[in-house]
Formats: structure tokens, sequence, C-alpha cells
């Protein structure tokens, strides 16, 4: 984020990660990271980029709500509803493009077909005792989600502690368990839903003469390993804006296709590992791999697959047989 945003990102910083915990019954591995994560608060990063593109000349008009999208002949004819008095404008623009999130408006109104997401719930927490700052919490029970469980520290006081699951009340049903048998109270709880990525949405559709791009969830682009979309979803932006410029072409878009499809391979090889899979996993991580972990961060996919391959041969063949056992990474009941 840092290298894509440079200081605008800085004051929506409120916490740097140093170290990861991985637990699985009963095992634990501990893996430093040599360039920090990042938690941000994204209210303040969004208004850190507004100021921004402001001054750098962008109009931005808050409190509207993109209501529909048609041709008009020369371009695009746009409703947009003002949230003052719910009075619906129409505007005129050449070139659309949606970053309105998984269940975007702009992607139903061009045709592109609803993506499947899956249920995120969080609780907000008081951090444990033990706890240092700079430590995230992962834990892995493969019989309540085929993704994992965290617990993010965002300041001396307060850490969120959450999963992704396949269905919403069950998620919501298997952190109250979670925080039950490990003594958490919740102070308040998040929910949202996010994109699943199981293949590629091409970002650009013609509607008549007009142009309409999607960018970051509105297109999937989150990375399905750990499901995150803020770094993905600004690295869409910046290829939807090298395709405006470039008559389509965009080597950015190529290129987080290909990071995308790595995280969907990595997401393939574990989704359908039970218990006894994980325990081997974090058994089998010698030096050289947790080295491999430090040293590259979650959006760089290739290098830490390669370097963790070269450095335990054995990680591969048990990937190996998690993708040959998969079926679909989608939930049964795709709502
Ligand atoms: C609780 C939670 C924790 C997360 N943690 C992480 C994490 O640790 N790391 C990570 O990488 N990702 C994380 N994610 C995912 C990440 O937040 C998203 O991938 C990212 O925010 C996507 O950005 P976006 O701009 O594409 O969509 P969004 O952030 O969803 O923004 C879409 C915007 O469009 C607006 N909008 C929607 N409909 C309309 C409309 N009709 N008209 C006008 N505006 C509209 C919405 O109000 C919103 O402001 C998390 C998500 C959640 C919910």
């Amino acid at each position: 984020m840092r290298t894509l945003l440079g200081g605008v990102g800085e004051s929506a910083v409120i916490n740097e990660i140093r170290k990861f915990e991985l637990f699985t019954d009963g095992r634990a591995a501990h893996v430093p990271l040599d360039r920090p994560d990042l938690i941000v608060e994204r209210s303040k990063l969004i208004r850190g980029l507004a100021e921004q593109a402001q001054s750098h000349g962008a109009k931005v008009s808050f409190g509207n709500r993109f209501v529909s999208l048609e041709s008009n002949g020369t371009g695009l004819r746009v409703g947009v509803e003002r949230a003052r008095d719910a009075r619906t404008e129409e505007l005129h623009a050449d070139v659309v493009v949606g970053a309105d999130g998984a269940l975007s408006r702009v992607a139903q109104a061009a045709g592109w077909p609803r993506q499947p997401t899956v249920p995120l719930v969080q609780a907000i927490v008081r951090i444990p005792s033990d706890m240092s700052l700079d430590t995230v919490r992962v834990w892995f029970v493969p019989d309540d989600t085929p993704y994992f469980y965290w617990l993010i520290p965002e300041s001396r006081e307060r850490a969120v502690l959450g999963l992704i699951g396949e269905d919403g009340q069950e998620t919501r049903r298997c952190l109250e368990r979670f925080m039950d048998k490990r003594g958490f109270t919740p102070l308040g709880f998040q929910g949202a839903r996010i994109p699943v990525y199981d293949r590629w949405t091409p970002v650009e559709r013609r509607v008549g003469a007009g142009r309409v791009f999607l960018v970051g969830d509105a297109a999937g682009q989150v990375k399905v390993s750990t499901v995150g979309g803020i770094v993905t979803g600004f690295r869409g932006a910046l290829g939807v804006s090298e395709a405006i410029l470039n008559g389509g072409e965009s080597r950015e878009l190529r290129s987080l296709r290909r990071e995308l499809d790595l995280h969907l391979l990595i997401r393939r090889t574990i989704h359908q590992f039970k218990q006894a899979d994980y325990s081997r996993l974090v058994d089998l991580m010698n030096a050289s791999t947790r080295r491999s972990l430090s040293q590259y961060t979650r959006d760089e996919a290739g290098r830490v697959l390669w370097h963790i391959a070269l450095s335990q041969p054995r990680l591969l063949l048990l990937g190996l047989r998690g993708l040959l056992s998969g079926g679909s990474i989608l939930p049964k009941n795709r709502n």
C-alpha cells in the first residue's frame, strides 16, 4: 500500500504488525515479518484519497447514489440520486468506473453477472493481556470454516476478532462459540459480504458508445487466500486508469490477474484441508519456510510459493494432495 499510495496512506495507518502467530489443534508457529503489515483505518484512507484527488483537480461530489445507466447514443446517461432531497439527476458520461463494492449496482446496470460472496463477521474485543500490539493471531479451525479466525490489535485497548465463513448465520454462531470458549467479551459486531474470486472478471464492457469499467470489490479483485482486497483493489484502479488512457491495454491488469489466480491456486490447495492437514502444515514449516513468509508480503504470492516450494518440497506434496481432493471453493448456498 505504501508503494502504491505513498504519503496519502500514511495518516490512515493506525498500527503496524511485525509478527504472526499461527495456531491449529494445540500447535503454534511464529512468523516474524521483515516489512510490517499495516492496520489501516479505511475511513481515514478514503478521506485522504479524496483530498488528494481534489488537490490534483478532480471534482468530487459527495452524497450521491448511482441508480442507473443506459446508452444515450453518443455515450452514457447516468442516473444519480441526491441524498439531501432524494431527487434523481441525469448526467452524461463517456466513461463510467464502478468502484461501488461487492454488490455493485454499476456492474448490475451494465450487465455483468452477479458475483459470489461470502460473509465476514468480526467482533470488537478487549485486547488479551498476554498479547503484544505488533502481533496478529490466526487460528485454523477447519470444522468451523475453510478460511481462518484472526485477532488483530488496533490499539492498546482494542482488537478485532473475526472470521470468514460460508453461511452468514452459521458464521456468527461460530464466532460466538469461539469467543465463549476463549473468554472474549464482544464490545460490538461488524459484518459484510466479501467477493470470492473464482475467476478473472473482465473489467470493461461497452454500453452503446459508452465504456463502463469495474474496480476493486465490484470486479471481485480480492485475494481469495486471505480474502483481502485493499491492495489488489488499488492495483485494479491503477490498471483501469491505464486501460482508459491506452485503448484498453494495461500491464497492471495483466499482472493483477496473475496474482489473483495464484491466490486462487493457494485457496484451492487448502480449501478442503482437514485438521490433520493443518497440523502437518504447521509441523512442516521449517526455518527456511518461515524466512520466505517473513520476507515476502501476502501481495507477492508468486515469490512466496516459489521459495516455499524450494525450502520444503513436502509442503508442495501436501498442497498437491489438497488440490487433487478439492472441489469448488464457492459456498453451496450462493447468496
Ligand atoms: C470488516 C472488514 C474487514 C476487512 N479487512 C481487510 C483487511 O484486513 N485487508 C484487506 O486487504 N481487505 C480487507 N477487507 C476487504 C476490503 O475492505 C475491501 O476489499 C475493499 O474495501 C474494497 O474496496 P472497494 O473500494 O472496491 O469497495 P468498498 O470499500 O466496498 O467501497 C465501495 C463504496 O461504494 C459505495 N457505494 C455502494 N453503492 C453505491 C451506489 N449505488 N452509489 C454510490 N456509491 C455507492 C459504498 O458506500 C462504498 O463507499 C475487509 C472488509 C471488511 C468489511
